[in-house]
């Protein structure tokens, strides 16, 4: 065996499992592979870099459980290391009476999950947030912050090298032997003790090339995201959420002060055509197309978590005119020509349990024969990411007997 860990991709679950593994096992040989020559290309270099609280989700979910100690865990890895985070909080605005009705949904959840949360009327948020719409009264959740993602992915990466982990870039894993416990690449062979799959949007496949997860596919929604123009991103102090659908996993196009303080409106969650299908067409070749657009008519046929509502109010935000209608709701005013063009644009890999025909709301986390496979690193992943390093490590590499 030459490597005690094999970790498949290097975003922020690779690369935090790997900082767990270390922490609990100092002289442990670890080797990451990364398919592509550089870090950040996917979801963890694309994200709005907000550490959530949690307030999003019910107590019996991981998600719960994860996200506020992966904030707190994630916060104080920032400032002991001088990546940029800042606490500017967010507010939660309702857009109508019946919307309105979630809020008290989300403050059940933030005491039962231990998250600083107040709810707030008209004129309190109109003092946090001038420029949302406050008529249907909202949340405040002071503890939200914002991160520069990029830079603590950097910053993993040099610890990890300092401390004998190996990162193999451009190397796509695209076999495995679990039971003997092998595992090859484009042009490599490796054999490991443990295989802990973090490939993100490709997880789905790598779990089924070691006979793992037969009944997921993950699916790619679009992430895209505009800019407000600079001068008027003041109008925009920290964040400005929805309240979410919470049949399903997307928050909802919001507004986001970000780490260098530019103004992002966005994501989507348009369904797309690839993995990588970051431009209109780019990204997407016709067979994986072809493989998702077979999936999604599943969902859209069964309907779960009512998914056609979500297909119909998403696909027209591919037009600006569409896209600023919806961030309109949560504003008292905005202008065509404030929203301006921006690349940023991320996938998100939403898992769809195939068995059940319905889209996954937690983290899913599977075992091989010697290996471990994380499924569905949806958001909250990178906030949750110390903390569900920890869970896998526990749970699964040095189980604690309950
Ligand atoms: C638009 C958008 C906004 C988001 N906003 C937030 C947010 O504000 N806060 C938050 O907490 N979360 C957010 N998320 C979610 C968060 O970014 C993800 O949950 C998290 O980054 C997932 O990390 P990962 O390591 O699983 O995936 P990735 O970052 O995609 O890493 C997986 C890595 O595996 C590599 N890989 C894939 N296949 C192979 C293979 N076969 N061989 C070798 N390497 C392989 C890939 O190249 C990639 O580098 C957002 C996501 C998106 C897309």
């Amino acid at each position: 065996m030459n490597h005690d860990f094999l970790i498949v991709g290097a975003g922020i679950v690779g690369l935090s499992i790997a900082r767990e593994i270390k922490i609990r096992e100092p002289g442990a040989k670890i080797k990451i592979l990364e398919k592509e020559s550089r870090l950040g290309m996917h979801a963890s270099g694309r994200n709005s870099g907000v550490l959530h609280t949690g307030i999003y989700y019910p107590p019996d979910t991981l998600k719960a459980k994860l996200c506020k100690a992966g904030a707190d865990a994630m916060f104080a890895y920032a400032e002991a290391n001088n990546i940029p985070v800042r606490r500017d909080g967010k507010v939660i605005v309702a857009t109508s009476e019946e919307n309105a009705k979630g809020l008290d949904k989300l403050m059940a959840n933030a005491d039962a999950n231990g998250i600083r949360a107040k709810r707030v009327n008209s004129d309190e948020i109109s003092q946090i947030e001038p420029h949302a719409r406050s008529e249907f009264g909202g949340i405040y959740c002071q503890d939200t912050a914002v991160i520069d993602s990029v830079m603590v992915l950097e910053t993993l990466r040099a610890q990890l090298m300092a401390k004998g982990v190996t990162i193999d870039t451009d190397q796509t894993l695209i076999g495995i032997n679990d039971e003997q416990r092998t595992a090859v690449t484009q042009n490599r062979r490796y054999s490991y003790g443990q295989l802990i799959n973090a490939a993100g949007a490709y997880a789905d496949q790598v779990a089924r090339l070691a006979g793992v997860g037969q009944h997921y596919q993950l699916v790619p929604f679009k992430g895209l995201y505009y800019k407000l123009a600079p001068e008027v991103s003041g109008l925009i102090r920290s964040s400005i959420y929805p309240v979410p659908n919470e049949a399903l996993p997307f928050l909802g196009i919001h507004f986001t002060r970000v780490i260098n303080n530019e103004v992002y409106i966005g994501p989507t969650a348009i369904p797309a055509l690839g993995r990588e299908n970051y431009g209109v067409l780019s990204g997407a070749s016709p067979i994986e197309a072809l493989t998702i657009g077979a999936q999604l008519a599943q969902l859209y046929v069964s309907n779960p978590q009512n998914f056609r509502n979500l297909v119909h109010s998403e696909i027209p935000h591919y037009r600006k005119a569409s896209f600023i209608a919806a961030a309109c709701r949560l504003v008292k005013q905005l202008e065509p020509d404030w929203v301006k063009h921006s690349p940023k644009v991320g996938i998100r890999p939403q898992l769809v349990n195939t068995r059940d025909v319905r889209l996954e709301m937690d983290f899913v986390v599977e075992q091989g024969s010697h290996s471990i496979h994380v499924l569905n690193a949806i958001s909250p992943a990178f906030t949750s990411a110390f903390a569900f390093a920890e869970w896998i490590a526990s749970r699964f590499i040095w189980p604690v007997p309950n």
